[in-house]
């Protein structure tokens, strides 16, 4: 039996055709599982009972279960789920006025081994499958009352370009038209740079958000062991490489730990490093945890760094820390897995 979730919808048309099933039929389903929250083909009224009972014997509907619910001060929530194994899989939905982000994981622990991120602590588990990946939204959106997701990030537990074929695919999946319809523009894809699965990417089908942290080699390097393998000329020449992209651009994001990486001269070797490219540059104080020994700059050298950004005309946001109460934020998934883990 095919899991509905791990397939696109061509591929569903595919499917269908090949046991003589119309095609509309299967757009039909589609509408009833993404857009109706319907996933169960008895209740799919349009079609016969003949094709509901066909049907039944092709697909199941396989979500991952949700175990628990933590709800942080600031109204965002994180949901633990347990995979088709049992492993343990973390997302955060965050509502604000007017838009609603759902934080998504790709992979259970990661390989990156970042040395300010609580998940790289966990090492590599396993990825996660396309269902596990559209499953985190189906299984959320009974819980979201009134708010809808108009932003999905990949910026969970994984690299998600070292699952790249599934995101891939979930993407598609999460973007579809006749499904739930997520826009291309509000999707993000967050990554430390792994270049040859970026150019898998089609720029035009998301958001890029390239984890840069560093302004120089030997800084990044220490940070994330992965820039001996693409270093920071690869990710800058690669994004100069994709040429015009009309109003859209990639963001650089930059987690500030304090007398790390948060200098003035720091400032001024990252505005030059990003000369002339196209870009939006994201700092992302450091959240704090158990696992780590880093400590997030005062506000008012995160303040000084922006401004001296601002001032060379590069677009610097701070991001706001969201859900750190509940080790919701970027960077703290995965306490829980660790937790469950220790010998
Ligand atoms: N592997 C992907 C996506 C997951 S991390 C990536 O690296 O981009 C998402 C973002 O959170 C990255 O920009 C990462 O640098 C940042 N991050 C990781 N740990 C953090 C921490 N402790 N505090 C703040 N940001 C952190």
């Amino acid at each position: 039996m095919t899991n509905f979730f791990d397939i696109t919808l061509k591929e569903l048309e595919s499917i269908m055709e090949n046991r003589g099933i119309k095609p509309y039929h299967a757009r039909q389903v589609y509408k009833w599982v993404y857009q109706m929250d319907t996933a169960d083909f008895d209740r799919m009224t349009n079609l016969s009972k003949d094709l509901r009972t066909t049907l039944k014997s092709m697909f199941l509907f396989g979500l991952p279960r949700i175990n628990e619910t933590i709800a942080s001060k600031d109204g965002s929530v994180k949901f633990l789920f347990s995979g088709h194994d049992g492993r343990l899989i973390e997302s955060v939905f965050m509502p604000e006025d007017g838009r609603s982000t759902l934080c998504l994981s790709t992979q259970v622990g990661c390989k990156m081994s970042c040395a300010f991120c609580v998940t790289g602590r966990i090492g590599f588990v396993r990825d996660l499958a396309v269902s596990e990946i559209v499953g985190q939204v189906m299984a959320i959106k009974p819980h979201m009352g009134e708010n809808r997701i108009t932003n999905v990030v990949l910026m969970g537990m994984g690299e998600p370009l070292d699952n790249v074929d599934n995101v891939l695919k979930a993407i598609e999946i999460m973007e579809e038209p006749l499904g739930l319809k997520i826009s291309h523009r509000r999707l993000t894809i967050s990554t430390v740079g792994l270049v040859d699965s970026l150019r898998l990417v089609d720029p035009k089908k998301a958001q890029l958000a390239i984890s840069l942290n560093a302004a120089t080699g030997p800084v990044r390097t220490r940070l994330m062991p992965i820039n001996r393998v693409y270093p920071l000329q690869d990710l800058v020449a690669y994004v100069k490489g994709l040429g015009d992209m009309g109003r859209r651009r990639v963001t650089f994001e930059y987690v500030m730990l304090k007398e790390i990486n948060d200098s003035l001269e720091d400032a001024r070797l990252l505005a030059e490093l990003l000369k002339g490219v196209r870009c939006k540059i994201n700092l992302i104080p450091y959240n704090e945890s158990p696992y780590g020994s880093f400590q997030s700059p005062d506000d008012a050298s995160i303040k000084r760094f922006q401004s001296y950004l601002i001032d060379r005309h590069f677009t610097a946001i701070v991001r706001d820390s969201r859900a750190t109460d509940i080790g919701g934020g970027c960077g703290q998934l995965g306490m829980r897995y660790l937790e469950d883990h220790r010998q």
